[in-house]
């Protein structure tokens, strides 16, 4: 059986107090992970490391939002792969469509951005989606394939360990998830962009969902034969929510 997936990206959330309590009611809820589906959280930087030490043991994975295109060197304000490794972070969200929006980030960063988390050991969560007017005129798959091809450009498909997340940001933090319909659809779109590269690595190829994601239509969602899993918002700060959209993985 192909490993579920479900990610939390808690983008700019949480504090000290917050955070503890929100991993103990997790794991109170759930004492124990299932061996079909990884669990992962994203914190914002400054919390890494209390996850990573809050996680220890429990088999729930650690990353972060973003990383720096470089490993090192003169970058005012930027954060390295390899000091997300260091920290206990095995997993980097790329592209997030927030940062595309807000900070301006491009498809050719992206590719960057995923190659050097890949090189510091990291596993890249890469994000491709379509705004509401990129899919009102007809766009989305052109846009699908820019941003997917960007990022393969940089990356071999020899590196196994990638994620890939289709996030549409018209779904986005808006309560109106996409309809399995055409999550299912541009998921397969998705991964027979990646076929024209390698089959076998686009057959094993996590392909997750992201956008208005809750307990109430996980299932729908999930019962769909290209649909690995699920990337969180807001309902990653939810214990008794993210356990149960957890659950519907499984
Ligand atoms: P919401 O689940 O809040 O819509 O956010 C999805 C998301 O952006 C995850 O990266």
């Amino acid at each position: 059986m192909k490993k579920k997936w479900l990610i939390g990206n808690w983008k700019m959330h949480g504090n000290l107090a917050a955070n503890k309590a929100l991993i103990a009611s997790i794991r109170a809820e759930l004492p124990e992970l299932d061996e079909g589906a990884e669990m992962v959280v994203c914190p914002a930087f400054p919390y890494l490391y209390q996850l990573a030490e809050l996680t220890r043991g429990t088999g729930i994975g650690v990353g972060v939002q973003n990383v720096s295109d470089h490993l090192q060197g003169a970058y005012t304000g930027e954060t390295s792969p390899l000091m997300v490794k260091e920290l206990g972070g095995s997993f980097a969200i790329i592209g997030h469509s927030e940062r595309r929006q807000y900070q301006g980030e491009n498809d050719g960063l992206m590719g960057r951005k995923a190659l050097a988390a890949i090189d510091a050991g990291l596993i890249p969560v890469i994000c491709v989606g379509e705004t509401a007017e990129e899919r009102d005129t007809g766009r989305t798959h052109d846009v699908l394939a820019r941003q997917l091809d960007a990022a393969f450009g940089y990356i071999r498909t020899a590196h196994d360990k990638i994620v890939l997340a289709y996030e549409p940001r018209w779904a986005i933090g808006t309560g109106i998830a996409a309809t399995p319909e055409i999550i299912q659809a541009e998921h397969e779109f998705l991964r027979h962009r990646v076929a024209i590269r390698d089959k076998d690595f686009a057959a094993r190829l996590p392909i997750i969902y992201g956008g208005s994601v809750k307990s109430a239509n996980a299932v729908s969602i999930f019962s769909m034969p290209d649909v690995d899993g699920g990337l969180i918002g807001s309902a990653a700060l939810n214990a008794t929510e993210f356990v149960s959209i957890y659950r519907e993985l499984l």
